[in-house]
């Protein structure tokens, strides 16, 4: 019997397993394993300004090896329709996400109870308390705790066990990893009305280049083939697959499709549809959700589902501007309207002595 168990160890559930009072016995559960082998979150691994203000508040310093090679400070925006391309100034740190991951996990202290390499499979309510069942070593185990917070992702089981009959815009995300060719290492940001009304991107990562996007269900890898057959004439190098990752990832698109929990049971990061459905960065939003409810938890808050969601009413909104900004950003006309006055971008001067 534990008082706290956090259901996957992203950034949201290490964030919050750190944050958590000693006091407290807790336990987390996790797919994930710390010897490189099994699952790995498809993710570009891209730390956005504001995750890196939401490390900076903790007096957390990145350490070294969880940085990949090269370091990129510009996008290269590419639309496929107009053939437009332009460059825009980016503040984005480049990561190997999986070490970012094992990196927050090693910061949580040694009274969490950590079972890795389980799957978490269901979740019953009695008696006030949650009682959760993981598959782990392929042997079925038991938990039971007062309080569970959903921090699984894109494909909470805990959300879908809190609001059964709630459904958010997804998507697929693909993403294949090739060894890189290009001559100059670059970041691109993939525009493709006819394959996604979501986007694509393409990222140069220590000595491999990733090629990805975010597609609607159906037809989900011929929309993905379709580009990268697009992409190759435009002189992406995308030959020899070293590895294809595919994973759900949430868009939000109304204000309720934020879900922050209830009975004592919670939700952070993406399992709560934080994640920005203009960018889709989401891992400033699963740590400062963490700390949100960290803060709710600790205080022994009397009604700790209802203050949680208070605390979360600033990034609800905040999120919610970006659905708003969508129409802007995906329109096509628009688009291309932005794009030709070439406005806030870069003039990229190439060096003829090559
Ligand atoms: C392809 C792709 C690219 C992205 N690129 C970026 C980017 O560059 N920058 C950015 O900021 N955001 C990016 N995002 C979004 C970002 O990855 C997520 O929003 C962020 O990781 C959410 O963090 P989280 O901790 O809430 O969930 P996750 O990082 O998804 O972590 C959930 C964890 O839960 C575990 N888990 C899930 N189900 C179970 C279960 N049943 N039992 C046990 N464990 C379970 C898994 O091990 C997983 O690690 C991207 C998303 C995708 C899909």
């Amino acid at each position: 019997m534990y008082d706290i168990a956090i259901i996957g160890l992203g950034p949201a559930g290490a964030t919050l397993a750190r944050l958590l009072d000693s006091n407290f016995s807790i336990a987390v559960i996790d797919k994930k394993r710390s010897d490189g082998t099994g699952f790995h979150k498809p993710c570009g691994g891209l730390l956005a300004l504001d995750a890196q203000k939401s490390i900076s508040q903790f007096d957390l310093a990145l350490p070294k090896d969880v940085l990949v090679d090269p370091q990129i400070f510009a996008v290269r925006t590419l639309d496929i329709k107009t053939g437009i391309i332009r460059h825009y100034q980016r503040f984005y740190i480049n990561l190997d996400r999986y070490k970012f991951d094992l990196w927050l996990k090693s910061l949580i202290p040694e009274h969490v109870d950590i079972f890795e390499d389980s799957i978490c499979t269901s979740i019953e309510h009695h008696n006030d308390s949650y009682h959760l069942q993981y598959i782990s070593g392929g042997k079925t185990k038991n938990i039971t705790a007062k309080y569970i917070i959903g921090a699984d992702g894109a494909n909470s089981i805990i959300r879908k066990f809190l609001y059964p009959h709630k459904k958010i815009r997804s998507y697929v995300s693909i993403q294949q990893w090739f060894l890189e060719k290009h001559l100059n290492p670059f970041y691109s940001c993939i525009f493709d009305p006819e394959n996604t009304d979501c986007y694509s991107w393409a990222i140069s990562k220590d000595g491999y280049f990733i090629f990805g996007g975010a597609y609607p269900k159906k037809n989900c890898r011929t929309r993905f083939e379709n580009q990268k057959k697009q992409l190759k004439e435009l002189g992406f190098c995308l030959e020899e697959v070293q590895k294809t990752e595919c994973c759900l990832v949430l868009r939000p698109s109304k204000f309720n499709d934020f879900c922050t929990g209830k009975n004592n049971a919670f939700l952070i990061g993406e399992a709560a549809g934080f994640i920005s459905a203009s960018s889709l960065e989401g891992i400033s939003s699963a740590i400062n959700t963490a700390y949100y409810l960290s803060e709710v938890l600790n205080a022994k808050k009397p009604n700790p589902c209802l203050a949680y969601h208070k605390k979360t009413l600033k990034l609800r909104l905040k999120l919610y501007l970006k659905v708003l900004k969508c129409p802007f950003m995906y329109s096509p006309p628009l688009r291309k309207l932005v794009m030709s006055t070439g406005i806030n971008s870069i003039k990229v001067i190439k060096n003829t002595n090559k």
